[in-house]
């Protein structure tokens, strides 16, 4: 597996593949049959911040204060991982060490801690934000050895639901004896300085493939072929429990010029695969794997 990291961009070739073989890496879980041990990996979350050690390296369970509610998220190479919500006013009682966000972890520290903490944020906001009955208000009941609930009133099942999303690296055929071009779109919200590829959720009763062309249709107005699926990558930024896809495709009409939706985005424009803006997405994105790897086989 590739370790996508700021310095090295991601082999084009594995970027899409889950990080884990044998037990390395991240194995999301919830067992939680056995007390967290002091060495134990521990992931507090506040709000969407996650807690690292003052020295910016991940948290043990012996280093934060006794008492802590502990919830299994799955093992870190095999050392089982811990999450918590605790407070993040300073106080005496409090843990010390630095509240980051998932971008400052995921840029700085290895893909399957970033991953890990991924899981944490999602695990932690599912339980805060899922503790009532939706159907009969009686208090949900955690499942042992799932992250799911139950209610004990009228036995409705709640476990944590994901949201996937696509994102579609479109290309075209360049002029005569140029490289192909690919559309790159600015949004009108989130960073809006990045040059990013077309996005959106998916709708309950569609396909991924379904959602790639509904998507590029509303956001830039083309229609698109050779809809192939790349990778996916858990992603903690846009919302608890979010899983981006990746995709490949091309435009049906090379002549067609983006239209865009102007509430969602200021701009999209069709660039040479030998001058991409500077302003890509980073380098632990699957939309950076996605353009990287777009490169890569363009310039076959
Ligand atoms: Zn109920």
């Amino acid at each position: 597996m590739t370790t996508p990291s700021p310095e090295l961009p991601a082999d084009p070739a594995t970027a899409g593949e889950p990080a884990m073989r044998n037990g390395e890496g991240f194995l999301p879980g919830a067992d939680g049959s056995a007390a967290p041990a002091p060495d134990d990996l521990a992931l507090p979350v506040s709000g969407r911040r996650v807690l690292t050690r003052a020295d910016g390296q991940p948290a043990r369970v012996g280093e934060l204060p006794a008492g802590t509610d502990w919830v299994p998220i799955g093992t870190l190479d095999g050392v089982p991982a811990w999450a918590a919500e605790v407070a993040e006013a300073a106080g005496s009682d409090q843990p010390t060490g630095r509240w980051r966000s998932w971008r400052s972890l995921a840029a700085e520290l290895p893909e399957p801690y970033a991953t890990a903490a991924g899981r944490a944020l999602a695990v932690v906001t599912w339980r805060r934000t899922h503790r009532w009955c939706g159907a009969c208000r009686a208090e949900l009941a955690d499942v042992p050895g799932e992250t799911s609930r139950r209610c004990p009133g009228c036995d409705l099942y709640v476990p944590m639901r994901l949201s996937a999303a696509v994102l579609t690296a479109i290309t075209r055929p360049g002029p005569a004896g140029g490289p192909d071009e690919l559309l790159l779109v600015r949004h009108a919200y989130g960073p809006t300085e990045l040059w990013a590829l077309v996005a959106g959720f998916v709708e309950a009763g569609e396909t991924l493939e379904a959602a790639v062309r509904r998507e590029v249709g509303e956001e830039v107005g083309l229609a698109v072929d050779r809809v192939a699926y790349f990778g996916s990558q858990p992603w903690a930024m846009s919302g608890p429990g979010t899983l981006l896809t990746g995709f490949t495709a091309t435009a049906a009409d090379p002549t067609a010029e983006p239209v865009v939706d102007a509430r969602e985005l200021v701009e999209a424009r069709w660039f040479p695969l030998d001058a991409l803006p500077a302003e890509l997405p980073p380098a632990y994105s699957i939309s950076r794997w996605l353009i990287d790897a777009t490169v890569t086989a363009g310039g076959r």
